[in-house]
């Protein structure tokens, strides 16, 4: 059959252009390979010596000596990469200007990409009869006959049964346990979207109806789901989950924290009776191989996991939820510096999939995009059942009578004892790993800091350990100052959560504690039993750092005491009030719950800050007014377009003189009436020895910002070590 190349196919010998993940930023011609390719198929490419992964991009351009270009050493075996994922990466990438062969990175983060389908022996019940009996065959026997359909591997029988993997090998000689070879890669169970759900409320019932019509219209669309803690939010988007489910089609949930998927994970399995895909950093290498081909041949349906499962290689994309969407995590940091919130938004127009943005306390950019009328909004104002947003007030420190090295104040003290009188839980929020978060010698003055970063180290007492919460160097707690030597005189400076719950030990001596901080647990699965027990009333108080913020349900958690309210205040960064508020509502919206009224308290010694009134009073649409009004006067994001260029390299002064030279060179900058701000040292100046310099530029919103960051950057000529990273919407500004 004769194929055109518009239809995607190349015969044998056609010039063909291929994407590789190496390097070099530009799509390189190939002859196709005997029997040909097609547009967006996966193949080994001869590069030098070597032979490297890449994807048929485009047509070839022969623009060199076409007696040189080589053929395709193999098409490997996996569904080819769709227009629409091609396009995504491409757009991506001109987006976060990020070159090509990165992005395709991204794009192809499965081990074992290609393999044939690995095969593994498995082990069931055969027709056959041993010649004679043991007490150890009969074990084996028994085991499979007591689990009739399952197949087991050779480890697993054997296990099972306790004895030895002879005893089996044995069996299967003689016929009566039968040897199989299935794949590997077993099939995600099938969803079922039409399995009884909750009873919805009303309200709940209503936004459901509103995303349902969304994903059935088979077009692009975003919707802010706005609701309280507890409101239904999560109840309210599986439902959009479902209908895409009955539409055929793939649904990706985004979740911020990985710690949270375990508890997520049960909610689907009750509500579709099977578990999704997954993926994330704490997936295997075997399950990740599983769910990138079981996604790109579309056969698992529904997906959980972190910011990178955006970019599978879904087949046909329907819903993509972001939970917690106002999440600084959904900012990558590092390498590909992109926000998976807003490349959700972008994957989904072209898909034609639906986005909803989920979230109590949304960032300020997607409440803007609301207010102007680009994405849909649904409010669920009240809490599931009877109960309401807890009561918040202020504790004023000043007023409070206080020793030093104390952080409990008498009033909170109180209350807390009053909960725990009436059987309630209390939760005491201080967003601080560690013991201490200064180690300071009280001879010379020295602070201890880490000796790669710009950081100070933070007293981990658990781990008997000094920790950079940067780079995440550890060291032995010294005996001896390292500046002065003066012995014994290092001493801890304010409190970490390990420190306050020696505080609280000596407060409330009968309490039962629990501390919940991301560093204490080995694994997810200790986490979330940690969590389960907290939630069975386990504890009477709880001490958490920024976890507990998260959306874990604690039935009998009724205060809240945030420590130090005033902790994110500090500093210049502009969205620091966005931050706090978000972080204090989403705090206090642990409390309470069922027909239990909750309260929150917040320590501060600044009860007039703007910030902490705009919590306190609840009135969320006048904060969000206001810091809208503000930010639109500074011109900076949502109503202008900002962009970070981090340099980095091992001598300041080099690093600095770069970053002097190209804020002097801005023409291009000029041209689309953009400012330069800097150089100035980055928000972390110093991170593994290597120094960082930041400039900041910003522009007008309609501005072309990308187009002239390209030129302006491309004028430098990077030495030795020195790095540049370009950082579009960066996260403080
Ligand atoms: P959010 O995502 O807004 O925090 P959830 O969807 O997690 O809210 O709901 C909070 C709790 O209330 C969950 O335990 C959920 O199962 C329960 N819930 C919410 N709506 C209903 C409902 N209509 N019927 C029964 N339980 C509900
Ligand atoms: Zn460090």
């Amino acid at each position: 059959m004769q194929t055109s190349p518009e239809e995607g196919f190349f015969d044998e010998g056609d010039l063909v252009g291929v994407l590789t993940t190496q390097p070099i930023d530009r799509v390189l011609d190939y002859r196709a390979p005997e029997g040909g390719c097609m547009l967006g198929q996966f193949v080994e490419v001869p590069l030098g010596p070597r032979r490297v992964l890449g994807v048929v991009w485009a047509q070839g351009r022969g623009d060199y000596d076409l007696s040189k270009i080589r053929p395709v050493s193999r098409v490997l075996d996996a569904p080819p990469m769709t227009e629409e994922m091609r396009e995504f990466l491409e757009r991506a990438a001109a987006y976060t200007l990020t070159p090509m062969p990165a992005m395709l990175r991204l794009g192809t983060r499965a081990p074992g990409l290609g393999d044939p389908p690995s095969m593994r022996k498995v082990y069931r019940l055969g027709e056959g009869a041993p010649d004679r009996m043991t007490p150890a065959r009969e074990k084996v026997l028994g085991v499979l006959r007591e689990y009739g359909g399952l197949s087991f591997t050779l480890k697993e029988l054997a296990d099972y049964a306790d004895v030895g993997t002879s005893v089996v090998k044995g069996l299967v000689k003689q016929g009566a346990v039968r040897e199989e070879d299935t794949p590997r890669d077993a099939p995600y169970p099938l969803l079922d979207p039409d399995l009884p759900g909750k009873a919805l409320t009303g309200d709940q019932q209503a936004g459901a109806e509103r995303l349902r019509a969304g994903v059935r219209s088979g077009r692009y669309g975003t919707t802010l789901l706005r609701g309280v803690t507890g409101s239904g939010k999560t109840e309210v988007y599986l439902e959009a989950v479902a209908e895409c489910l009955r539409q055929g089609r793939q649904a990706l949930v985004l979740l911020p924290e990985i710690a949270l998927s375990s508890e997520f994970l049960d909610r689907v399995r009750t509500r579709f009776g099977g578990l999704p895909a997954e993926w994330h950093s704490g997936v295997t290498m075997t399950e990740r191989r599983r769910a990138w081909k079981m996604v790109g041949e579309g056969q698992a349906r529904m997906v959980v996991g972190a910011r990178s499962a955006l970019f599978l290689p879904y087949r046909d994309l329907g819903l993509i939820v972001v939970d917690e969407e106002h999440d600084t995590s959904y900012k990558q940091e590092d390498g590909v510096l992109y926000n998976a919130r807003d490349m959700a938004v972008l994957r989904a127009s072209l898909a034609g999939a639906q986005v909803v943005l989920a979230s109590a306390t949304p960032s300020l950019e997607s409440w803007a995009n609301a207010e102007a009328g680009k994405y849909e909004r649904i409010d669920l104002t009240d809490r599931f059942g009877p109960a309401v947003m807890p009561r918040m007030r202020a504790i004023d420190m000043r007023d409070e009578d206080l020793p030093g090295a104390r952080w409990i104040s008498p009033t909170l003290k109180r209350a807390v004892e009053g909960r725990i009188e009436k059987g309630e839980q209390a939760l005491l929020f201080l967003n601080r790993r560690g013991y201490a978060p200064v180690t300071i010698c009280r001879a010379c003055g020295n602070q201890i800091g880490c000796d790669h970063c710009d950081a100070r180290m933070v007293e981990h007492r658990f781990l008997k350990r000094l920790m950079c919460h940067q780079c995440g160097e550890t060291k032995p707690i010294p005996e001896a100052c390292p500046s002065c030597e003066a012995e014994g005189k290092l001493a801890p400076v304010g409190p970490g959560v390990e420190r306050l719950a020696e505080e609280v030990a000596g407060v409330f001596p009968d309490a039962r504690v629990a501390i919940l901080s991301s560093d204490l647990y080995g694994t997810a699965r200790q986490l979330k039993a940690q969590i389960e027990a907290i939630a069975q009333g386990g504890a009477d108080i709880i001490i958490g750092t920024q976890i507990v913020a998260k959306g874990h349900n604690f039935p009998l958690l009724t205060l809240v005491g945030v420590i130090d309210a005033d902790l994110g205040l500090q500093g210049s960064d502009l969205r620091a009030a966005e931050r706090t508020f978000q972080l204090m509502r989403q705090v206090a919206g642990r409390a309470g719950r069922a027909d239990q009224p909750g309260e929150a308290l917040l320590q501060t010694f600044q009860p007039e800050h703007p910030v902490i009134r705009a919590i306190l009073g609840g009135d969320e649409e006048a904060f969000w007014a206001a810091e809208a009004r503000e930010r639109e006067a500074a011109g900076v994001p949502p109503y202008g377009r900002m962009a970070g260029i981090v340099l980095s390299g091992t001598d300041v002064q080099e690093v600095f003189d770069l970053g002097t030279r190209l804020a002097r060179n801005d023409v291009a900058l000029r041209r689309i009436g953009a400012q330069v701000f800097g150089p100035a040292p980055a928000p972390i100046a110093r991170i593994r020895g290597r120094h960082r310099v930041r400039l900041l530029v910003k522009a007008d919103k309609g501005a072309p910002l990308q187009a002239a960051l390209a030129d302006w950057a491309g004028q430098v000529r990077l030495k030795g070590e020195t790095r540049m990273a370009i950082d579009i919407d960066p996260q403080s500004f």
